[in-house]
C-alpha cells in the first residue's frame, strides 16, 4: 500500500503549484498551495499515508457529511422532507434552485442543503457545533481537534451568499433557528481543522457499513450507509460529480479547503489533501491521484 501512494506522488508531484487556493474566503488565501498528503484507512482502522497526511487543514464543506449524519441520526426517514437528494448540477454556492423549488434545497451537500441540515441539528443541540466537535473527535480518535477560529470569524464576515440562501429559505418556511445563529454553527463546522489521518479514520465507517472501528460504535445503519455513499457519489463533488464519476467512480466529498474523502465501500476510506483548487472548486492533485488510485488498483463502484 505505502508504495502504491508513493508511485501516485510521484505521478502528481509535477502538477503541484498548480490551481489555486481558495481566496474568497480570506484567513484561506494564505495557505501554502504547494502541500499534498494522503491516508487511506482500511475495515480495521489500519492507516497508511504519505506526504503531509498528517497536517490539520480546514474541513470546510467535508463538514457536511458529519453534519449530515448527525441529522440522520435524529430525523431518519423525516428529515428528506427538507432537503432532497437530486445533484443540483449548479456551483455549490448557487441560490437559483431553491426559488422555484419552494425553499428545498436539492441535496444536503450544496449550501443551501447543508444550512438547512444545520438548522436541523441545531433544532436538536443545546450546543450544535459542540456536538459536531466532539462527533468528529470520537470518529478520529483524536481528542486534539479544534476549529480555526480565524477562518470561522472570516466566513462569518462574509457571510452574505450563505445568509441570502439561508434567509430565502426562512422566508419559504423552512429555516426553524435564527440565521444568524445557525450560520455562526455552520462556519465553525467548515472551519474545523483535521488532517488527512483524522478524515480517513473518521469515514471509515462509510466503507464499513455504518460501523466506525475507531470509536466502536454503529453510527449509522447499513441502509442509511448506502443512502449517503448514493450522495456523495452524485452530489459531492460540487458540479464536477459527473466528471468525477466518470473519471474516479468513487462516492467522494470535497472542501475549499482543499481536502477531499472518498470511499471504496467494503474496503477503505481515503483523504488526499492538497489546497491549490481546479476551476470548480477541488482539490487539483486531489483529482488527480484520486484518479490515478482508481486506475491503479481498479478500484470503482461502477
Ligand atoms: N464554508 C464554505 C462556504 O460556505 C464551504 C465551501 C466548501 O468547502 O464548499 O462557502
Amino acid at each position: 500500500m505505502l508504495s502504491l501512494l508513493q508511485d501516485i506522488f510521484e505521478e502528481v508531484e509535477p502538477m503541484l503549484g498548480m490551481g489555486k487556493v481558495a481566496d474568497y474566503i480570506p484567513a484561506l488565501a494564505t495557505v501554502n498551495p504547494r502541500q499534498f498528503g494522503i491516508s487511506i484507512c482500511d475495515t480495521q482502522g489500519r492507516i497508511t499515508s504519505i506526504g503531509d497526511a498528517s497536517v490539520p487543514f480546514s474541513i470546510q464543506s467535508i463538514s457536511k457529511v458529519f453534519n449530515l449524519v448527525l441529522a440522520i441520526n435524529h430525523y431518519g426517514e423525516t428529515m428528506w422532507e427538507r432537503v432532497g437528494c437530486e445533484p443540483s448540477g449548479l456551483p455549490f454556492n448557487s441560490l437559483v434552485q431553491l426559488e422555484y423549488e419552494n425553499g428545498i434545497p436539492r441535496n444536503p451537500f450544496i449550501n443551501a442543503g447543508a444550512l438547512v441540515v444545520s438548522d436541523m441539528v441545531q433544532s436538536r443541540f443545546a450546543s450544535p457545533f459542540i456536538a459536531m466537535r466532539d462527533f468528529v473527535r470520537r470518529l478520529s480518535c483524536n481528542s486534539e481537534i479544534v476549529v480555526n477560529k480565524v477562518v470561522a470569524e472570516s466566513e462569518f464576515e462574509h457571510r452574505s451568499r450563505n445568509a441570502a440562501m439561508a434567509y430565502l429559505m426562512k422566508a419559504y418556511g423552512n429555516f426553524e433557528n435564527e440565521v444568524e445563529d445557525v450560520l455562526r454553527n455552520y462556519f465553525h463546522n467548515c472551519a474545523l481543522e483535521m488532517s488527512c489521518e483524522d478524515l480517513a479514520r473518521s469515514t471509515s465507517f462509510l466503507a464499513n457499513a455504518g460501523f466506525s472501528t475507531c470509536a466502536n460504535e454503529q453510527v449509522l445503519t447499513p441502509y442509511q450507509t448506502k443512502q449517503v455513499n448514493a450522495l456523495l457519489a452524485t452530489s459531492g463533488m460540487y458540479d464536477e460529480a459527473g466528471s468525477f464519476a466518470f473519471k474516479v467512480g468513487l462516492p467522494g466529498k470535497s472542501g475549499v479547503g482543499g481536502g477531499i474523502v472518498a470511499v471504496v465501500p467494503g474496503r477503505f476510506s481515503i483523504c488526499v489533501f492538497s489546497p491549490a483548487l481546479n476551476s470548480v472548486g477541488n482539490s487539483q492533485l486531489g483529482v488527480a491521484a484520486l484518479t490515478s488510485l482508481s486506475q491503479r488498483i481498479n478500484w470503482s463502484i461502477y
